[in-house]
């Protein structure tokens, strides 16, 4: 453009020149002038109306001298055009004109290139600008692809880790599928096996390539399955009711490739593969499992028959064996009355101390036996705690002083004089743990200590402690100890001879009385068990109240007495306590008999066996009492093997007055019919009691073992020694009742000693504390016992 506009002044002077020389030589010139004319011309219409300039035409002063120029150009075009001669002329004023026009040519140019060069610098500026801005395009362009690329690599390794760890879980599920023990069958909506894996092979029988496509209704289920679980399909397909799917492991039956049918357990769960649902089914042959269960199943049953079967052989046994045996006991008691020599009387002790043992056995067992079999069963009756304590003691007192110990009961705070509970099985309880503290104890200390611990439920929570000096239990052996047949050797060596039954009975026990057994020991420094229970406090009155109604006791002469009796030893040893002890006794061998010899005359008291064959001890009670005769009213005394509450109450029903527990004794008959005679005879006198019962005395040391007896009058005497000085001027049942439990203790000591005076005073102050006097002792005592220990001195 800016060559162009340079150009219009050149052409302008080709043009002007051509001019002059056109007036010199017209000839020559004209057409030369005519070229350079139109060469000017068309520069000038370039110029005028090209759209490259026209930026210059908005200049006023450019667009003014082109329009001059034009206006020129067009009256010049037009002599130009004309002819040769016009022309010539013309020439003189088109120079002119032309001359004239020469200072706005010059404008067209210079003006023309000043503002092409200005848009020229626009332009580039522009350009540089749109470059620039190019640039930072392209730069952020470059920044974004770059950005790009790298989030491309970002995700296409990610996909790759994805793609990754999709192969390796689904290498691993078909590995899992392909290991699994269970069969593992895939089948689609339409029923079709899309994978049967190895284990479904095996269990099946068919090779995997036989099972896909086919369906899997006929290829295993049983066919008298089918329908049911096509049904089922057809249902959650139409419905979308869930039965088996998801349901866990199901017990059913399945078909081989051998028709064969089998039991199964299945789990079928639905799952969607994409958009397709697909059924998955666990199947585990159980076949073999089964056939374990039911062999299981039938050694429990045969072992539980076996176990059942045992107790009762042990229950029959025990009871069976205790019959024979309380005829040797009560043999031996008969035989103890004739003349013997003192080697058979020693035998004879022994012969007694093992039956005793023995029976002792026997006993446990049964009450085990009775106890695991659920036959045991809890009574609740009111009970004096402070009795059924003394009379343990007592009991057991003897052979303590045999072992050299001293046996003592201590009551702590206050407690309940009077309770309702099971009072047979909290002494059977006590007795084996003070029996126990006696065997395993030598020349030491036994202590029974009573203890009100607690209230539950609105009962008194009383713990019973048994605490001995003896030889202690090893730590490890604490809790076995109360299992069965538990007896502990320890370093002593046998103590003592015990089935390790004794600690189970009463762990039994305590558990039945809703209450706790446990111990706490260390070997070598005796042991402490306790045992806790909730026994009900009841007034006195109530524990006082006698449980049935008293029959005058008959008066200490000779007696009309009935034994009815099925077993010849039993009648054999009751016949001859009763015979030496100066009564007429008549003898039935059944019910039956009883019932009728009962009839026929007049008996003072019957002794009736309660299990008898044909009709037993209730019923021909039953029967004397209903009819008529002579004997109707007749004291009946049933003669037991055991007297559990729930017998009692039996007993009572069935219009028996009394009872008597097998093994039948001497002292069980005389405390039947009250004191023996001579024992009476001593009472009416009135006389003074003795200081010493030498024939109680001696009656003791027949008793015992030689040598024992001396040395358990020598635990007497230290242990009076020692309650004697124990002793506060002033007792009272409410302020001191443990010196009152001391008092008790001792005159028992005494009774067993002879120490008639003794036991005489002693009792006198227990019962005037018991009835609520406060009684003055006041040194009286003393004189008493040493009296009483100067005729005991030549006994040692
Ligand atoms: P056993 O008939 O043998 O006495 P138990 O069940 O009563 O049976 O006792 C089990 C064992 O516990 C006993 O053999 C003995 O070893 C141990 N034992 C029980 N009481 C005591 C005690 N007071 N001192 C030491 N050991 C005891």
């Amino acid at each position: 453009m800016q060559w162009s506009l340079s150009q219009v002044e050149l052409e302008y002077y080709r043009y002007e020149n051509n001019l002059l020389m056109a007036q010199e030589s017209p000839e020559d010139s004209l057409d030369e002038l005519r070229r350079s004319f139109d060469v000017f011309f068309s520069r000038i219409r370039i110029v005028k109306s090209g759209d490259a300039y026209s930026s210059i035409h908005d200049e006023p002063q450019i667009a003014e001298a082109l329009n001059s120029v034009s206006t020129y150009l067009e009256s010049a075009a037009r002599l130009m055009d004309g002819d040769d001669q016009t022309l010539v002329a013309a020439l003189p004023t088109l120079l002119s004109n032309a001359r004239a026009l020469h200072a706005q040519l010059r404008a067209i140019s210079l003006r023309g290139i000043m503002v092409s060069a200005a848009r020229s610098d626009q332009q580039r500026e522009d350009i540089s600008h749109t470059l620039l801005r190019l640039a930072a395009g392209t730069l952020f362009l470059i920044f974004a692809l770059t950005a790009l690329l790298l989030w491309l690599i970002h995700l296409t390794r990610l996909n790759a880790r994805r793609e990754q760890q999709l192969k390796r879980s689904s290498q691993q599920t078909e590995a899992i599928v392909a290991t699994s023990l269970d069969a593992v069958i895939v089948a689609n909506r339409c029923g079709q096996i899309i994978e049967f894996n190895g284990a479904a092979e095996q269990i099946f029988g068919y090779a995997r390539a036989e099972a896909i496509g086919q369906p899997m209704q006929e290829l295993i289920i049983p066919d008298d399955l089918r329908a049911r679980h096509k049904g089922a399909m057809e249902r959650y397909l139409r419905t979308g009711e869930k039965r088996f799917l998801g349901a866990g492991r199901i017990r059913l039956r399945a078909k081989r490739k051998s028709g064969a049918v089998f039991p199964v357990e299945v789990s079928v769960s639905s799952v969607l593969a994409g958009k397709d649902e697909i059924f998955v089914s666990y199947i585990r042959d159980i076949t073999k499992s089964l056939e374990h269960e039911e062999a299981l199943q039938r050694a429990r049953d045969d072992a539980l028959v076996g176990e059942r079967a045992k107790t009762q052989f042990l229950a029959v046994m025990s009871h069976e064996m205790r019959t024979p045996l309380n005829g040797l006991l009560g043999t031996l008691e008969l035989m103890d009355d004739t003349a013997l020599t003192p080697q058979q009387r020693k035998y004879l002790d022994t012969m007694r101390v093992s039956g005793r043992l023995l029976l002792h056995h026997v006993n446990d067992v049964l009450q085990i036996s009775r106890s695991d079999s659920g036959t045991e069963t809890l009574s609740e009756a009111p009970f004096d705690i402070d009795t059924t304590v003394a009379e343990i003691v007592e009991s057991q007192r003897a052979l303590a002083h045999r072992n050299g110990n001293i046996i003592r009961t201590e009551r702590i705070g206050a407690l309940p004089r009077a309770v309702s509970g099971d009072e047979r099985k909290l002494r059977q309880i006590l007795l084996n743990l003070v029996g126990n503290a006696v065997k395993f104890t030598t020349d030491g200390t036994i202590t029974i200590e009573i203890e009100r611990v607690g209230q539950i439920r609105g009962a008194a929570m009383i713990e019973f402690r048994v605490i001995d000096s003896g030889i202690g239990i090893a730590e490890a052996d604490l809790t076995r100890i109360f299992d069965d047949f538990v007896t502990l050797d320890t370093t002593y060596g046998r103590r003592a001879e015990g089935t390790g039954l004794g600690l189970g009975i009463a762990r039994r026990y305590a558990e039945a009385m809703g209450g706790e057994i446990g111990v706490e020991s260390e070997e070598g420094e005796g042991c402490a068990f306790w045992l806790r229970v909730p026994l009900t406090e009841v007034t006195k009155a109530a524990a006082t109240e006698p449980a049935q109604v008293p029959v005058p006791r008959v008066a200490a002469k000779p007696l009309d007495i009935l034994i009815v009796e099925d077993n010849e030893i039993n009648r054999f040893v009751l016949r001859e306590l009763l015979h030496k002890m100066g009564h007429r006794v008549d003898e039935a061998h059944n019910g039956r008999d009883g019932v009728n010899k009962a009839a026929s005359r007049h008996y003072d008291v019957i002794f009736m066996d309660v299990s008898m064959p044909q009709m037993d001890g209730f019923e021909a009670t039953h029967a004397i009492r209903s009819g008529n005769g002579p004997s109707h009213a007749t004291r009946i005394v049933a003669v037991t093997a055991h007297a559990l509450p729930t017998e009692v109450a039996l007993f009572e029903a069935a219009g028996m007055n009394d009872w008597v527990i097998k093994p039948v004794s001497r002292q069980k008959l005389q405390a039947l019919f009250g004191a023996p005679p001579t024992a009476t005879a001593r009472k009416a006198t009135g006389a003074a009691p003795r200081t010493l019962d030498h024939d109680a005395l001696q009656e003791l040391r027949d008793s015992l073992p030689e040598g024992s007896f001396a040395k358990l009058l020598r635990g007497f005497m230290e242990e009076t020694d020692a309650a004697i000085a124990a002793l506060p001027d002033r007792v009272s049942a409410s302020e001191t009742p443990e010196v009152v439990s001391l008092i008790h203790q001792t005159a028992g000591a005494c009774g067993t000693f002879g120490a008639e005076r003794l036991r005489k005073a002693l009792s006198g102050i227990e019962t005037r504390c018991k009835a609520g006097e406060t009684v003055e002792i006041d040194g009286k005592l003393s004189p008493i016992w040493n009296e009483t220990r100067e005729a005991l001195q030549p006994q040692l």
